[in-house]
């Protein structure tokens, strides 16, 4: 699947907010954001000072919600429409599909410092969703699946580090984990005050309602 592949700190600094896309160097101060706080390119600190329209609003809205869980457009618009199928609000169900991938879900049980990261894990086979490897990163998991490192994985160094970094995180309410056996559990649906993405959802709402 296509993602991607630029220099990321960019996106943040376009969105202007930190989108937590880099691991540990995000809570450094090595952050891009922290160093150069305006929009990347040659008028960036000049686009600070301008007026955005209405539409621009809702566009960078979209555009920060789509890079936080590093998904391209059409898939984007995809989970958009199944959101507006969904009873509910479309905004909170829009962002409840987008927890519910795979990798947010390894990224949020602590398995990962970052989703890009928890891609890449799910990617290399190393998860198991109710003891059968996944390795699609965007597979929804539901409410009662368990998400487990994989056998194999066990042995390598990597998911040795991985391992110790879960053991200390705390997680969303609506996941639940064992510490001792490394064993992720959907409890619940994540509701709209467990998702902590700053994102207005209502302004993608109304950008795709135009
Ligand atoms: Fe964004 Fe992290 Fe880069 Fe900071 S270090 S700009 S939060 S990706």
């Amino acid at each position: 699947m296509a993602r991607y592949t630029g220099a990321v700190c960019r996106l943040c600094r376009r969105e202007g907010v930190k989108l937590y896309l880099k691991g540990d160097r995000c809570y450094s101060d090595k952050c891009a954001i922290v160093k150069r706080a305006y929009a990347p390119g040659q008028h960036g600190q000049a686009q600070a000072r301008r007026k955005t329209s209405e539409y621009g609003l809702q566009l960078r809205e979209k555009q920060k919600a789509r890079r936080i869980y590093g998904i391209l457009e059409t898939q984007f618009r995809n989970y958009f429409d199944k959101a507006e199928r969904q009873k509910g609000v479309t905004g909170e169900n829009l962002l409840r599909l987008l927890e519910l991938r795979l990798d947010n879900v390894v990224y949020r049980l602590g398995f990962a410092n970052s989703r890009v990261e928890g891609r890449q894990l799910v990617r290399h086979g190393h998860f198991t969703v109710n003891g059968r490897k996944v390795n699609i990163p965007s597979f929804m998991v539901r409410v009662g699946d368990q998400v487990e490192i994989s056998e194999n994985s066990k042995k390598s160094p990597k998911i040795a580090e991985i391992s110790e970094l879960a053991a200390n995180k705390t997680v969303p309410a609506w996941l639940e984990m064992d510490k001792d056996a490394l064993i992720g559990k959907i409890a619940a649906l994540p509701a709209r005050e467990d998702i902590d993405v700053p994102v207005q959802e209502h302004l993608i709402v109304e950008l795709y309602s135009r």
